[in-house]
């Protein structure tokens, strides 16, 4: 028997079964083994019906003493068991169980596992696992993601009878990081993991597997991004007189700031290849960072991209840059997605000759007939709606420039490493002076009319309002506010003010227009999509409310609330929320208590897991089976050490003792990593 073998050498996988299998990608009895349990059942905790616990789970052996079919519903009965283990008395329910009647004979005896429910003296169990005599099977039972057409003890049967086939005795990591990390073997690991003989030995086999598999990401993302990085850069001026242009800002660098400009010019001075990641909080002045670097590059005589992943947040960038660049005699360019035809032409040619000198723009500047004059700095603003790819392709049209990604969505530190772990971290942990906090509230849909007399002072003294909702129009299968009907309806409400609506499937033009008035203050209230997300500055704008809150991620929310709280009057976000369970309620509790983007990062990492939040797919991590960048920290930093030390001393896994462990690796990546 060999791993590699079909699932159809086993007892009972015919064509059929073999099929269902394959729609969760097992083929092999590699793979299957490689099926872990979702969670387990307890089956140890063997007792008495008289010793029943209320809310505990127990397996129970006891004789059937009656039976019945009760409740007013004729077509769907439920099931009534009387069960008696000699200790008490225990009710058996099944709803709708008219057809599992015929699985109960009275008088024998059958064992049960299940919740129990203690209640005024009276046991019972709803919809328990259930056979015949006392043959139920005891120990920690696994519990496998289930797919349609196959059933709990199909993989418990097959999965049992695979480890009796194979001989696991194949060590696949090297031998010192087992040594090192007092790792259990990899059989013990995976036999235990299935039918862990104990809770202890169900805990070493995952601490095993855990390590191992956030060991192999990491060994794979290193060897991955090693050959992404081109070691020698460009030299830039140390003398470009960026001091000069910073004495021109009109107000004073933070301490943060500085710190970051400081690092930023020790990389790009050097003679490698800057890679530097800018986490800063929203409004901590991530745009003075970007144009400290482009103008260094571009009085060293090169030239200069910037990339936003929207046309409106590229407009605005490309607004201030010009603003800020034209005293200096530096030309800056615009290329998007709305251009003309002969705009577009004259750009490309401006930029291909080198008469632009910083060329702003979404997407459309890494289309292949964008070509550079002499491109030396990428830089990359809210990187976290890029994928790598774009990063690359943009930078490929440089002759290694260096590279400045900036995000507004704060990462937890663990999590960056993984997500870009070829990138230097520089952190702006501090806003500018004078910064208000951003008073947050969170309402019902019940506080709506006071809600709105707020809104109405607030506009009358001036100031403006964003309303943001999750959908463009309503939906018949959802209940939510679509930004089309709170447009109506705030429009009906107020006719006093000017009311906008804003979404991402109107027209490009269209959009810049009505954000564009918002800006210049022409518009009073702006109903509006997620499109506002990222990046929009208009400080006049002083309440920002979002409906069915619970329809957004912590990042997002914090993200939108950004939008307020940017000029010198006090302001305010309002989560309206129409529903949702706990976690919508905790994350509106975590929003009214905190404005700290990186603890928000954290909680929203607890609350709903990476791969939600930062598009982990997206960056190009795999799917993970037992590990979670989220909860297993600690593993993530001792393998993190490990990784570096493999690949340090054996960056392409050449040596023998390796071999094991590039397999997986390649395996993990879905063999796209060709090693
Ligand atoms: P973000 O980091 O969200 O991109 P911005 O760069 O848009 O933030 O900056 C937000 C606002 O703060 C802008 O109006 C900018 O002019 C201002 N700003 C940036 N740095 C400072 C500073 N050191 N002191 C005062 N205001 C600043
Ligand atoms: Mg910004």
């Amino acid at each position: 028997m060999n791993l590699n073998d079909s699932v159809k050498t086993l007892k009972g996988v015919g064509d059929k079964k073999a099929a269902l299998l394959e729609k969760v990608n097992i083929k092999t009895l590699n793979q299957l083994l490689g099926y872990f349990p979702r969670t387990y059942q307890d089956r140890t905790n063997i007792k008495k019906i008289k010793e029943l616990v209320d809310g505990e789970e127990a397996l129970i052996t006891g004789i059937v003493t009656g039976m019945q079919l009760t409740g007013k519903n004729y077509r769907r009965p439920t099931l009534r068991l009387l069960v008696d283990d000699g200790s008490g008395l225990m009710e058996i329910i099944f709803f709708n169980g008219r057809w599992l009647k015929s699985s109960f004979k009275i008088g024998v005896n059958y064992t049960f596992f299940g919740k129990a429910e203690v209640k005024n003296g009276k046991n019972s169990m709803l919809h328990p696992d259930y056979s015949k005599g006392d043959t139920e099977e005891k120990g920690i039972l696994p519990v496998y993601p289930l797919t349609e057409g196959l059933r709990q003890s199909d993989f418990r049967k097959w999965i049992k009878e695979t480890l009796t086939l194979i001989d696991l005795e194949d060590e696949h990591l090297p031998k010192p990081v087992i040594e090192e990390n007092r790792l259990c073997p990899y059989g013990y690991a995976v036999k235990n993991i299935h039918f862990p003989q104990e809770r202890q030995s169900l805990k070493i086999a995952r601490y095993r597997l855990i390590f191992e598999e956030l060991l192999i990401l990491q060994v794979g993302l290193l060897y991955l991004r090693k050959g992404n990085v081109a070691s020698k850069g460009i030299k830039f001026s140390s003398n470009a007189g960026e001091e000069t242009f910073i004495a021109g800002f009109p107000y004073e660098l933070t301490a943060a700031q500085e710190r970051v400009v400081k690092e930023i010019k020790k990389d790009m001075e050097s003679d490698s290849v800057m890679n530097r990641l800018v986490q800063g909080d929203v409004g901590s002045g991530k745009t003075a960072i970007a144009e400290i670097a482009l103008f260094k590059a571009v009085k060293s005589g090169y030239q200069g991209t910037m990339m936003a992943p929207t046309e409106i947040l590229a407009k605005q960038h490309f607004n201030e840059l010009s603003d800020t660049f034209s005293p200096f005699g530096i030309k800056v360019g615009f290329l998007g997605g709305n251009l003309t035809t002969k705009e577009k032409k004259t750009v490309l040619e401006q930029i291909a000759k080198g008469e632009i000198d910083i060329v702003v723009g979404t997407h459309a500047l890494v289309q292949p007939n964008v070509v550079f004059n002499n491109l030396g700095m990428v830089i990359t603003d809210e990187q976290h709606r890029f994928g790598v790819n774009q990063r690359k392709l943009l930078s490929q049209k440089g002759n290694s420039p260096d590279m400045l990604v900036m995000t507004a969505t704060p990462i937890p530190r663990t999590l960056a490493v993984i997500l870009y772990g070829d990138l230097d971290v520089s952190v702006i942990n501090e806003l500018p002076p004078g910064r208000q906090t951003i008073k947050t509230f969170s309402i019902t849909d019940k506080e709506r009319i006071r809600l709105y007399e707020f809104m109405r002072k607030e506009v009358a003294s001036g100031r403006q309002c964003y309303i943001v909702a999750p959908l463009i129009e309503d939906s018949e299968t959802m209940e939510l506010k679509s930004a089309e009907s709170l447009y109506e309806e705030v429009r009906g409400g107020f006719p006093e003010f000017r009311v906008e609506l804003l979404h991402g499937g109107m027209k490009q033009a269209e959009k810049d227009q009505v954000m564009g008035n918002f800006a210049m203050g022409e518009v009073d209230i702006l109903v509006s999509t997620v499109v506002i997300e990222v990046g929009i500055n208009v400080p006049n704008a002083t309440l920002m409310i979002i409906e069915n809150s619970e329809r957004f991620g912590l990042a997002q929310l914090h993200q939108l609330r950004g939008r307020v709280g940017r000029g010198r009057h006090q302001s305010y976000c309002v989560l309206v929320l129409g529903g949702g369970g706990e976690v919508a309620k905790e994350r509106a509790k975590i929003m009214c208590q905190s404005a700290d983007g990186f603890y928000i990062s954290e909680k929203d990492l607890e609350l709903r897991g990476p791969g939600e939040i930062f598009g982990t797919r997206q960056h190009g991590i795999p799917d993970l089976k037992v590990a979670d960048l989220a909860k297993h920290t600690k593993i993530l930093a001792i393998s993190q050490e490990k990784a570096k030390a493999l690949i340090g001393k054996d960056p392409q896994l050449k040596k023998p003792e390796n071999a094991g462990l590039r397999e997986k690796v390649q395996g993990l990546f879905n063999e796209s990593l060709t090693l």
